[in-house]
């Protein structure tokens, strides 16, 4: 790499005041973001596929680490400052200009890569949903690290019989391993958010067998869309799942937050037969 500038050199420079409507909080810290950079492991000659590089502070951090780095930004700003990086890090950086939404990401982040993000809640849960669905399972990326609101990282994590505890936490546990890797404060943002983060880190394990994603998916949004109610109510518009609730043996009075992950598996497993 050759040198860079502070980062608050360059966002100074640039005139990269944080966009509120683009969700954009800067990490500067350097220890803090090294930090990050190691929750994947060892990134030497690893490719990172990085949403939402902004001024570049997590982009450096993993090419610190040895990552070949693939980042996509939406913030037509962000781009003059991001190329200078990318001078500096000697084609081990390629910037791609556009909405992380509607990209091919695999296409330009290529199989196997480790994503890496820090990015607006919204966006953030969006691109969650889609990394952990679809029926190919191991998926296209290595691994997942994610900054997210706290709230959002507890509900990934939960386990049942707590509030935290719903569809976000079965569709990231169903095939993966999660948990939160890092509790971030929300002073070391510029600007500093109103709620505390944390980073979440999520590998893939071996899928149950005779499972369908889609099916896991609906049974998970009908369930947990009337948490309240008991199955046997929540479940009542969705083909299949009452039958399957019996021949698992299943309590239809019991609520969707008390079935473990396992339990949401088998019911899925059932409907799909
Ligand atoms: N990674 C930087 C950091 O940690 O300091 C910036 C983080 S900031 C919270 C989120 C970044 O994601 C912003 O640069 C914003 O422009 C970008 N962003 C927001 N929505 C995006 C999208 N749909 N696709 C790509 N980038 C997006």
């Amino acid at each position: 790499m050759k040198p860079l500038p502070p980062l608050r050199e360059v966002i100074a420079r640039y005139g990269l005041s944080a966009s509120r409507a683009l969700g954009q909080n800067f990490l500067l810290d350097e220890q803090l973001l090294d930090r990050i950079a190691h929750i994947p492991g060892d990134l030497r000659g690893q490719r990172v596929y990085e949403v939402g590089p902004g001024p570049g502070g997590l982009t450096r951090a993993l090419l610190r680490a040895g990552a070949e780095v693939v980042a996509v930004e939406r913030d037509a700003r962000c781009l003059p400052a991001l190329a200078e990086l990318a001078d500096a890090a000697e084609g081990r950086l390629r910037v791609v200009a556009g909405d992380a939404m509607r990209i091919e990401e695999r296409a330009e982040a290529g199989d196997g890569a480790h994503i890496a993000a820090n990015l607006p809640y919204n966006v953030g849960t969006a691109l969650l949903v889609r990394w952990l669905g679809g029926a190919q399972w191991p998926p296209w990326w290595a691994s997942l690290t994610l900054m997210f609101q706290r709230e959002v990282a507890e509900r990934i994590v939960a386990a049942p019989n707590t509030a935290a505890y719903g569809r976000l936490a079965v569709l990231a546990q169903w095939r993966g391993a999660a948990r939160i890797a890092m509790k971030v404060h929300r002073s070391a943002f510029v600007p500093p958010p109103k709620v505390m983060s944390a980073v979440v880190h999520i590998v893939p394990k071996p899928a149950p067998e005779g499972v369908r994603a889609d099916v896991l998916e609906a049974l998970t949004a009908a369930a947990f869309g009337q948490r309240r109610k008991m199955l046997r109510q929540s479940l009542k518009g969705l083909p299949g799942a009452l039958e399957a609730l019996e021949k698992v043996g299943i309590d239809p009075q019991r609520r969707a937050e008390t079935l473990s992950v396992e339990e949401f598996v088998e019911l899925a497993r059932a409907m799909g037969e």
